[in-house]
């Protein structure tokens, strides 16, 4: 591992300073940027420590929920209003990781999640984009199992691995952020960038742009929402396929649907497709399995993950059942 300077910043402004420097990255709680420098993936001159900065509240007002970047993953879980108003981002960030992880990371690092792509991770792999821009990919004609197949390029068909996102897709979150140029909101849909001609830059943040919070608006599906996730073993694994769904319902028919779908994609997905087709129907299995079947028509699999559109397909109907179910 390449020696690194450390520092850590009380103020938000000091934090934005110091990791706009070249080679610089911020850290949280840790779980991601410490594999990555180990495996010597990363190799940064300086880590500036966010941990001394004000940014652990839950904010629960009339509007929504506001959460602050380094509130942990097991804290968020289980906040009264999660709970209640957002049963989808509980279950979600349930479904990830393990005890011990969920209680160190945090939103902010959960948000900026790198790809579990193996060629990515290893550096006696040459040949990958994301790691080293140019070099080709490795994953094209290697194993791909777990790999994306929307959103991709000829570049890159790695899956964002995140669980959380997926439901704050869901839910239509913005995540809020402060750099040299002042503060922005993005709306998540467009946080996270496609693979595209340039798969080492994964979302809209520039050099040194801190996220602070993210915020979610006042729910319609706090009564009806689910996340399904369907991985190789039961516990402390990354999805083949997750769904989050959330139904608002009136005298049992769809007024308005979510459909979001994780590890399928570059990015979290949503399946627009799915809740147009859904809106106004009766809340039947029917109307699940019609409007699961236009999911991911899009989609460019590769020899090895092609099963994860009929995945999909399948887990969308029982994913939207649970919503519907759900008190
Ligand atoms: Fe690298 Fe992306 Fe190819 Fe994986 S899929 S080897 S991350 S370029």
């Amino acid at each position: 591992m390449k020696n690194f300077d450390y520092v850590k910043p009380q103020t938000t402004a000091d934090a934005i300073a110091r990791g706009s420097a070249s080679g610089a990255r911020f850290i949280a709680g840790g779980t991601l940027l410490v594999d990555l420098l180990r495996l010597d993936v990363e190799a940064p001159d300086l880590v500036v420590d966010l941990n001394g900065l004000p940014l652990r509240e839950i904010e629960a007002s009339d509007n929504g929920l506001r959460v602050g970047a380094l509130v942990s993953n097991s804290d968020l879980a289980v906040h009264p209003a999660v709970m209640r108003e957002y049963p989808v981002l509980s279950q979600a960030l349930l479904a990830g990781a393990s005890p011990q992880l969920r209680n160190m990371a945090t939103l902010a690092g959960n948000l900026l999640q790198r790809t579990r792509c193996s060629y990515f991770r290893d550096i006696a792999v040459a040949t990958c984009n994301k790691r080293n821009p140019g070099s080709g990919c490795a994953a094209l004609e290697g194993h791909s199992r777990m790999h994306a197949l929307v959103g991709v390029s000829e570049r890159c068909i790695a899956a964002h691995p995140s669980d959380m996102c997926v439901a704050l897709l869901a839910l239509d979150a913005s995540v809020h952020t402060e750099g040299a140029n002042g503060a922005r909101q993005i709306p998540i849909a467009n946080f996270h960038t496609l693979a595209g001609d340039a798969p080492e830059l994964e979302t809209v943040l520039g050099r040194g742009e801190l996220v602070t919070a993210v915020s979610l608006p006042k729910s319609a599906f706090s009564a009806h929402s689910a996340y399904v996730k369907v991985r190789d073993r039961a516990s402390f694994a990354f999805a083949l396929v997750s769904v989050a769904a959330a139904l608002e319902l009136e005298n049992d028919r769809i007024k308005q649907a979510r459909v979001a779908l994780g590890d399928v994609g570059s990015k979290p997905w949503r399946c627009l497709e799915v809740e147009q087709a859904l809106v106004g129907q009766p809340a039947t299995r029917e109307s699940f399995l019609h409007a699961a079947a236009l999911a991911l028509g899009d989609a460019k699999p590769t020899k090895d993950n092609a099963f994860k559109v009929a995945l999909a397909r399948r887990m969308i109907p029982r994913a939207l059942e649970q919503a519907r179910s759900a008190t």
